[in-house]
């Protein structure tokens, strides 16, 4: 639970007593005579609320509200006298999530903190479950690999990024070998055991850069990015090999292995994604001609 607050007063009556209200109320009360000694604070200490005066010698107030929502995630509660000198607006255009007007009345402020605090704890949990939908709209559940959506709209930005730097890049598309006969002996679900433990032995070759989907029932492909047609090849004759000794048990007594036959390209800059992809596929579709558990390379007519 955020509970470690900042006071910034240059009076140093109000700022040690209002220090002592804070600890008080079950707070960890920090203080700091400036904006300049807060954000010297602010390096070294994780705070969660600012209470702040807006008049201070240097920086005021508000330009401490302004460094502060640019640099971290932290609520600022600013104090004001009435003079008008600066209004409710202006603390809020800052930033701020609250205002009170000095001499502070501390049963208010209490109030008001623990608003605040409140607001940052649903905040919170607002952007977590947000955070898993976001998870949950790209991924496939069963393998917990990245779905199709995700591969197309990262393929997108990979191309994007090679086009624009000349950067070499590659596409592996996978497709497991007679997988419907593998599916009609032994039923679906020692098929889906087979799907989970393909997608272990996949991430578990890929480089930190590679990533991987699921891009169909048992069908995957894998963005390579920086990488050239050559390597990628590399790449993809290690996950044939890793899989091709993988042992799989779908009955008692039955020893099993299971092969996948790979595509492998490089795109062609300014091709579209359509036929990057297509190219990987026929690529596959080769290596399944060629009796399987292979592993086949096509290159662009136009490749620059
Ligand atoms: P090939 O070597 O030519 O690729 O033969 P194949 O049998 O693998 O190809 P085909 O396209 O005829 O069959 C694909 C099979 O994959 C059909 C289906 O039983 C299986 N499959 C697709 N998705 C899933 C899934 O989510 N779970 C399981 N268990 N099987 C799946
Ligand atoms: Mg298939
Ligand atoms: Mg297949």
């Amino acid at each position: 639970m955020d509970n470690r607050i900042l006071i910034v007063d240059d009076d140093a009556a109000i700022r040690e007593s209002m220090h002592e209200f804070v600890q008080r109320s079950g707070f960890q009360a920090f203080s700091a005579a400036s904006a300049e000694e807060a954000l010297d604070l602010l390096r070294t200490e994780a705070i969660h609320v600012v209470i702040t005066d807006i008049i201070l010698p240097g920086k005021d107030g508000l330009e401490l509200t302004d460094r502060i929502k640019a640099d971290y995630d932290i609520d600022v509660i600013v104090m004001t006298g009435y003079s008008g000198d600066y209004s409710y607006e202006e603390a809020v255009n800052k930033g701020a999530s609250d205002f009170v007007f000095k001499p502070v009345r501390f049963e208010e402020l209490l109030l008001r903190l623990k608003r605040v605090l409140k607001e940052r704890q649903l905040k919170k949990e607002r952007d977590r479950m947000l955070g898993k939908l976001q998870n949950l709209a790209i991924t496939d559940g069963l393998t917990k690999l990245y779905n199709s959506r995700h591969f197309y709209s990262q393929l997108e930005t990979e191309m994007g990024r090679s086009n624009r730097y000349r950067h070499a890049l590659a596409l592996l598309m996978l497709d497991i070998d007679h997988f419907k006969l593998y599916n009609d002996t032994y039923g679906h679900l020692e098929g889906d055991k087979v799907l989970v433990r393909m997608s272990e032995v996949i991430q578990s070759c890929l480089r930190t850069m590679d990533s991987a989907y699921r891009y169909g029932g048992e069908e995957f492909t894998i963005i390579l990015p920086e990488t050239g047609g050559e390597e990628a090849h590399h790449v993809a004759q290690r996950i044939r090999k890793t899989i091709e000794t993988q042992d799989f048990n779908p009955e008692p007594g039955a020893s099993v292995t299971v092969t996948v036959s790979t595509g492998v390209t490089q795109y062609a800059h300014g091709e579209e994604a359509s036929a990057f992809v297509q190219r990987a596929d026929q690529a596959m579709y080769t290596s399944k001609q060629k009796g399987r558990n292979q592993v086949s390379s096509a290159y662009a007519v136009r490749s620059q």
